[in-house]
């Protein structure tokens, strides 16, 4: 599994996206900000292939909105190391092997897994 600390690697993983081809598989995921995954979508089909974790950085709620986006903002920054970036993981799609962000936000009773695409042109360059 990669273990990405540096914007340039995530960049690099970024680029092998296929951005221009329709996925019936993960289509539903598509938005380009985060959104809780839908409950009709079968999880088992994104593969984990990496994680944006650091075991070493203490768990930081920062997060980071140089230019006035929010969290739920469609071209908000993709920034390692700033919440939510530092507790996601890396999945790529079974089929076409489009990369995404997840992970799990902790509502009481359940988790609600939330997603976002990995797009290249808005990682925060470090
Ligand atoms: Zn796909």
């Amino acid at each position: 599994m990669l273990k990405i600390t540096h914007p340039n690697d995530l960049l690099e993983l970024a680029l092998t996206n296929k951005l221009t081809s329709e996925c019936g598989t993960c289509n539903a995921l598509m938005n380009p900000g985060w959104e809780s995954v839908p409950g009709s979508f079968n999880l088992k089909l994104l593969k984990l292939i990496g994680t944006l974790r650091n075991e070493d950085s203490p768990e930081t709620w920062e997060e980071y909105h140089p230019n006035g986006t929010h969290s739920w903002s469609a071209d908000a920054p993709i920034a390692i190391g700033y919440h939510p970036y530092s507790r996601c993981d890396i999945y790529q799609c079974i089929d076409c092997t489009r990369k995404y962000l997840r992970y799990g936000e902790y509502g009481g009773y359940y988790i609600d897994e939330r997603v976002r695409p990995l797009n290249a042109y808005l990682i925060a360059k470090g």
